[in-house]
């Protein structure tokens, strides 16, 4: 039976799709409803109706799953940023590792008995909320021409308010509603999208987790000072742990938050942040300790808690004896890099932004590393190019790479430079399959995996592979 616009459905639900929709079936007809839970029944009316599936929106929940939860967050539904907040957590970790499994099986072509044999089970937070370490909030106005901050309803640009997303920090709240005050009492005026017009387009907060220290920066569409800005420097300054005010420029109309220059108004220009070694057994903490020191600008790992433990996985799966030469590829500002240093004989770190290559090797010089040299480039440029003029050499090669995962020229040469091991971090596990399929027809064998879930209620989910070559071929 073939359905249509506004036929409504009762359904129970039986799967949870990569975006988080619950999914159900009538008959072969497949519906997949947002905000609908796996082990739902629920009505739900058909928005848009294809052939032999539909997308619904939920309308009752009418026996509810035993995996849902009240999500804490009233936004929840409007603000789309978490997609899987009426869940409960345990099951949001069984959703993750699913997803891994599923894509290992039908992207990579693995067997399933392979695959559940080499999985670990994923690392999950002990507190899945107010973890993130960075937020972005747009400034602008309501309905009634009132000053507000918050979130932009999912694919749309109209702003939520909402000052206590929670996802973020605690502090966030307190800065949010300074900066409003501030605006408020001195006719300070949101930016406009459609006009171009009006002074702070977006407010954003980062925090030192292990050293307290919070980074206040203002996207601003002006070159100049802000009117009575010593009164907001004077109100932002009373906040516990305040480090750093600054001002980003950005003047163009575009969609991009933050432009290029940044001028700090108060304190530091930067704020600092310590990732330490965790024992892998059961991630209590060991002494190792990296330091980073973060600006406006600076790409940082937005879960820091998560992010030991996950880097933490990949120096116990690199196997480093302190023998070894170990290139790190897509390493950012050298987090990943930094930890290895300190077991390996000698790191190489490639990396396309050069901002964060400047990063990388000032994070080096700061923590005393010297073992650890960084190349600006595209790793599917470099690692062929130093491959083929000097006949580079790897023990152990990490990647890391973006959504899209490596380019076909990086894994080529990665597999004619023959390291003993590959660990492979990724972000996204379906383009984690079809490299680790490429990697197996070229010689190596998955050894172990695990998921570490570093952002609690939304689907993403990152993945740590550790692959051996398989001698003899
Ligand atoms: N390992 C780092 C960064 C991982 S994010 C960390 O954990 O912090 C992926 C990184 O890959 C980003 O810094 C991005 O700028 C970089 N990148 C994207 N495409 C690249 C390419 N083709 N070659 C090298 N680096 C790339």
């Amino acid at each position: 039976m073939e359905y249509k616009k506004n036929d409504i459905l009762t359904v129970t639900i039986e799967d949870m799709g990569i975006g988080g929709e619950g999914i159900g079936r009538v008959g072969g007809y497949t519906l997949f409803i947002k905000d609908a839970v796996i082990g739902d029944v629920v009505t739900c009316k058909i928005m848009k109706a294809n052939k032999n599936y539909a997308y619904a929106k939920l309308e009752k929940v009418l026996t509810p799953s035993s995996v849902r939860v009240e999500p804490p967050c009233k936004y929840y539904r409007q603000c789309g940023g978490c997609q899987l907040q009426a869940m409960s957590y345990e099951a949001q970790l069984e959703y993750k590792q699913n997803k891994v499994r599923n894509n290992l099986i039908r992207i990579g072509g693995f067997e399933k008995e392979f695959v559940d044999r080499v999985t670990e089970s994923i690392v999950g937070m002990d507190v899945p909320y107010y973890y993130r370490n960075k937020a972005q909030f747009p400034v602008g106005t309501d309905k009634e021409g009132n000053l507000i901050t918050g979130f932009y309803a999912g694919r749309t640009h109209d702003i939520i308010a909402n000052t206590d997303c929670a996802l973020g920090v605690n502090d966030n709240r307190i800065i949010l509603e300074t900066v409003l005050g501030y605006m408020k009492e001195n006719g300070i005026t949101a930016y406009d999208e459609k006009t171009g017009e009006g002074l702070i387009r977006h407010i954003l907060t980062r925090k030192g987790f292990t050293s307290g220290e919070i980074m206040v920066c203002l996207v601003v569409n002006t070159k100049k000072p802000l009117p009575c800005q010593d009164k907001l420097i004077d109100s932002l300054t009373r906040i516990p742990g305040m480090t750093s005010v600054s001002l980003n420029v950005n003047t163009e109309r575009t969609n991009v938050i933050m432009g290029k220059e940044v001028r700090t108004i108060w304190g530091k220009d930067t704020i600092t942040d310590t990732i330490r070694v965790r024992n892998t057994s059961d991630f209590s903490l060991t002494d190792k300790e990296i330091s980073f020191q973060i600006s406006p600008l600076s790409f940082y790992q937005v879960n820091p808690i998560q992010t030991e433990k996950l880097y933490s996985l990949a120096l116990e799966y690199a196997g480093l004896t302190g023998q070894e030469t170990v290139w790190d590829l897509y390493c950012g500002i050298g987090t990943i890099s930094l930890f290895l240093a300190s077991k390996a004989r000698q790191v190489y770190g490639v990396e396309i932004v050069p901002q964060a290559i400047e990063d990388a090797r000032k994070n080096a010089e700061i923590n005393e590393i010297g073992n650890a040299e960084f190349f600006v480039g595209k790793a599917e440029e470099v690692l062929p190019e130093k491959y083929k003029k000097e006949g580079i050499h790897a023990d152990v090669i990490v990647v890391d790479p973006p959504r899209k995962g490596c380019d076909e020229a990086c894994l080529d040469t990665m597999l004619k430079m023959q390291p003993k091991r590959i660990v492979y971090v990724s972000c996204d596990s379906a383009t984690l399959a079809r490299d680790l399929k490429v990697l197996c027809a070229g010689g190596y064998e998955i050894t172990k995996l695990r998921a570490v879930d570093q952002f609690g209620q939304t689907v993403h989910v990152e993945t740590v592979v550790l692959m051996s070559r398989v001698e003899g071929k």
